[in-house]
C-alpha cells in the first residue's frame, strides 16, 4: 500500500463516527487529521484523534481552526456553507466543493440536478399549498411522499401520506414553516446504494452495488453484492459516474436508489460523503470507502475497490435505551467471521446508531446471517 505523509492535516468538519473512521483510515496512510467538533466527548475524541472543540456556526471558531489547514472535508452535509465561505482563507480547498454541498443540501435542487443530468428519479414537484399536493396526487396517485427540502436525515422530514385524510391531517398539524417538495411513491422491492469516488485527476472508482434495508427509515443492514442482474449493476455504476463527474466532485459520494420488482431503477438521493451503506467496505473491499475518501481529497491515487470475500454484510447496532451505554462483546464474533466497530458515543438513545458489525461469507446472505448471529453474542448494558 502506498503511504504518504503531508505536513498540513486533512481537516474534517464534525467528529462523529464517520470522522472517527476517516481518522482511522488516514492514520493507516500516515496522514494527520484535524477535526472540528463542538462536543467534547465525540467518537473522534474517544478514538484519540486531534479534535478542536468549536462550533462550525461560529465564525471565530471556524477562522481559527481553518487557519492552519489547506484541505477540508465533511462528515456531514448540514454545514453552514455561508459561514465557511466567510471564514475560509484563499489557499483553502473544500472537498467536495461548497457549491456541491449547497446543491445537495436542498432535496429539490438535488432532484432537479439529477433530472437535468438525464438520470432516473421519481416524479417530483415543489409544493407550497395543499392544493399543490392534491394536484400531485391527482397526477401520480396515492401514496404521496412529502419531503422537507432541507436538513432531513434518517427519514426525519419524509412523510408518506396514504390518502386525502392523511394529507388533511398533515396540512393542519404539520406543514407550517416547512419548505416542502412532493414526490411520487415508488413501490420498490429493495433499496440499493453505491459508493463512488473521484480523484483530483478526474479518475473515478466504484465500489460494488450494495443492498440496504431500512426500518422506520433507519438503515438496519446492508449486504453486498446486491442480487441484481449484471446489466443493472453496470447501469447504476454509470449513473454514479455521471453524478460525480457532473458535480466535478472530489471524494467519496453515496448514491441511494430504489429498485422495483420489474427492474426499474430510480435515484432517491445523494450523500456527498462516506455513508452508512458503505461501512461494509472496511473489511469487505480492498480499499475502504474511508481510505478512498482520504486518498481522493489528498491527491493520492484511488485504491482498488473489489470485494475481499464473495459476500459481505453490515448490521447496525442501534441503541436500546436512553442513557449512557456500554457494550459487552466476546473477542471473537460468529466464529471469527465478523468484526465489531463501536463508536464510543457518550449518550445512547433508543434507535441511535452506536456501532456496527461487519461479517463475511460465501454469499451476501450467508454474511448477513453471520452478522445477525454475531449481534446475538453482543450485549448493550447501562454504563456503571
Ligand atoms: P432521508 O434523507 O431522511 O434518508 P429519504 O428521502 O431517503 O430521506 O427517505 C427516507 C426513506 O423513505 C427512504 O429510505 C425510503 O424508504 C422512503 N422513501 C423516500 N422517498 C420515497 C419514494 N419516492 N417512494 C417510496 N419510498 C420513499
Amino acid at each position: 500500500m502506498a503511504h504518504a505523509s503531508q505536513t498540513s492535516p486533512v481537516g474534517i468538519l464534525g467528529g462523529g463516527q464517520l470522522a472517527m473512521m476517516l481518522g482511522e483510515a488516514a492514520q493507516r496512510l500516515n496522514m494527520p487529521t484535524s477535526i472540528l467538533e463542538r462536543n467534547s466527548a465525540s467518537p473522534a475524541h474517544a478514538a484519540h484523534f486531534p479534535v478542536t472543540i468549536g462550533d462550525w456556526r461560529n465564525p471565530s471558531d471556524l477562522k481559527t481552526w481553518l487557519a492552519s489547514l489547506s484541505i477540508v472535508t465533511f462528515e456531514n452535509e448540514f454545514v453552514d456553507t455561508g459561514a465557511l465561505r466567510e471564514a475560509a482563507h484563499s489557499n483553502l480547498q473544500f472537498f467536495p466543493s461548497l457549491d456541491a454541498i449547497d446543491l445537495i443540501q436542498d432535496k429539490l435542487y438535488q432532484k432537479e440536478f439529477l433530472k437535468n443530468a438525464g438520470l432516473p428519479v421519481p416524479r417530483f414537484r415543489s409544493v407550497s399549498t395543499m392544493a399543490d399536493c392534491e394536484a400531485c396526487a391527482d397526477d401520480w396517485g396515492w401514496p404521496l411522499v412529502l419531503k422537507e427540502r432541507r436538513m432531513g436525515y434518517d427519514g426525519k422530514g419524509t412523510f408518506v401520506l396514504r390518502g386525502p385524510d392523511a394529507l388533511d391531517g398533515f396540512w393542519s398539524h404539520y406543514h407550517a414553516g416547512r419548505d416542502l417538495m412532493a414526490e411520487e411513491f415508488i413501490p420498490f422491492a429493495t433499496e440499493l446504494a453505491i459508493q463512488v469516488a473521484r480523484g483530483k485527476d478526474g479518475s473515478v472508482a466504484h465500489f460494488p452495488v450494495v443492498e440496504t434495508f431500512q426500518s422506520n427509515s433507519i438503515c438496519l443492514w446492508a449486504k453486498c453484492p446486491a442480487l441484481i442482474p449484471r446489466n443493472d449493476a453496470t447501469a447504476i455504476k454509470q449513473m454514479a459516474s455521471t453524478v460525480i463527474n457532473q458535480l466535478n466532485a472530489v471524494g467519496v459520494f453515496a448514491v441511494e436508489l430504489f429498485y422495483t420488482a420489474s427492474g426499474e431503477i430510480f435515484i432517491n438521493e445523494l450523500a456527498p460523503r462516506v455513508h452508512n451503506s458503505g461501512h461494509y467496505t472496511i473489511e469487505g473491499c480492498k480499499t475502504s470507502q474511508f481510505e478512498q475518501h482520504i486518498r481522493a481529497v489528498s491527491g493520492l491515487a484511488l485504491g482498488e475497490t473489489s470485494l475481499t470475500y464473495p459476500g459481505v454484510a453490515m448490521l447496525n447496532i442501534l441503541g436500546e435505551f436512553d442513557g449512557q451505554c456500554d457494550i459487552q462483546s466476546p473477542s471473537s464474533l460468529a466464529n471469527g467471521h465478523a468484526a465489531l466497530h463501536w463508536y464510543h458515543k457518550q449518550d445512547s438513545r433508543r434507535g441511535r446508531k452506536l456501532g456496527h458489525i461487519t461479517a463475511w461469507g460465501d454469499t451476501a446472505n450467508a454474511a448477513l446471517a453471520t452478522a445477525i448471529e454475531a449481534r446475538k453474542e453482543i450485549e448493550l448494558c447501562p454504563k456503571k
